[in-house]
C-alpha cells in the first residue's frame, strides 16, 4: 500500500498577509492608542473599529482591561508587570497583523521603551502610534471608572499620572486631543490618516 506521504504533495501556503488584507481593501496595521487613563483610548478604539467594520474592513480590538482579565491576569502594575503586559500584547497584535487584520489597541502603555519594542516587532509602516491626549486635570475630572479617586485616596498604587510616570510619545504618528475635539472629529482624523498612508485602500 502506498504511504500517504508518497501520495500527497506538500503545498507551501502561498497566501501572504498582504493578499489576505487586500481582499478586505486594507493593509495590515496595528493602531496603537496610548495615553493617560480616561484620555479616551477605549472610546476611540471602539468607535474606530465600528467605523472600519461599517466600511467592510477586517479588524480586531485588544483592550487593556479585557486583556488583564485573561491572557495577562497574572501580571501586576509594577514596571516589570507593565513591560511583560505590553510584550505579550505586541506578540498577539503581530499575529493578527500577520493574518491581514487592522488591529486596534487601547493600553496606557506609559513607557517609551515598551512602545518601541512593539514597533520593532512589526514591519515598517505597520505600527501607527496614536497619542490620545487630554490634560491630567481633564482625565481626572472625567474619571469614568473612579480610578483617579481611588489612586488619590491611596487605594491604588502606581497609578499612571498620579504616582507613576507617563512618558509622552516623541514620534507618534498622530496626536489626538480629546479635550478639544469630539469623538466624531477624532475618528475623521484617524480615517483620513489611514487613507493617506494607504492602510485603507478604499
Ligand atoms: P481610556 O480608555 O483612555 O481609559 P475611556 O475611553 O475609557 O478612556 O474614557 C474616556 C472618557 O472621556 C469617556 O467617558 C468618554 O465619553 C469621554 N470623552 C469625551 N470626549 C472624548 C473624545 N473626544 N474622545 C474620547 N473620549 C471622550
Amino acid at each position: 500500500m502506498t504511504q500517504q506521504k508518497d501520495t500527497f504533495t506538500w503545498h507551501n501556503t502561498v497566501l501572504t498577509a498582504e493578499q489576505r488584507a487586500e481582499a478586505k481593501g486594507q493593509r495590515p496595521a496595528v493602531i496603537w492608542f496610548t495615553g493617560l487613563s480616561a484620555s479616551g483610548k477605549s472610546t476611540l478604539a471602539n468607535a474606530l473599529e465600528h467605523a472600519l467594520f461599517e466600511r467592510g474592513h477586517h479588524t480586531f480590538l485588544l483592550d487593556g482591561d479585557n486583556v488583564r482579565h485573561g491572557l495577562n491576569k497574572d501580571l501586576d502594575l509594577s514596571p516589570e508587570g507593565r513591560q511583560e503586559n505590553i510584550r505579550r500584547i505586541g506578540e498577539v497584535a503581530k499575529l493578527f497583523a500577520d493574518a491581514g487584520l487592522i488591529v486596534v489597541t487601547a493600553f496606557i502603555s506609559p513607557y517609551r521603551s515598551d512602545r518601541r519594542m512593539v514597533r520593532e516587532l512589526l514591519k515598517p509602516g505597520e505600527f501607527v502610534e496614536v497619542h490620545v491626549h487630554a490634560p491630567l486635570e481633564v482625565c481626572e475630572k472625567r474619571d469614568p471608572k473612579g480610578l483617579y479617586a481611588k489612586a488619590r485616596a491611596g487605594e491604588i498604587k502606581g497609578f499612571t499620572g498620579i504616582d507613576a510616570p507617563y512618558e509622552v510619545p516623541e514620534h507618534a504618528e498622530l496626536v489626538i486631543d480629546t479635550s478639544k475635539n469630539d469623538v466624531a472629529t477624532c475618528i475623521q482624523t484617524l480615517l483620513d490618516y489611514l487613507r493617506e498612508k494607504n492602510i485603507l485602500l478604499r
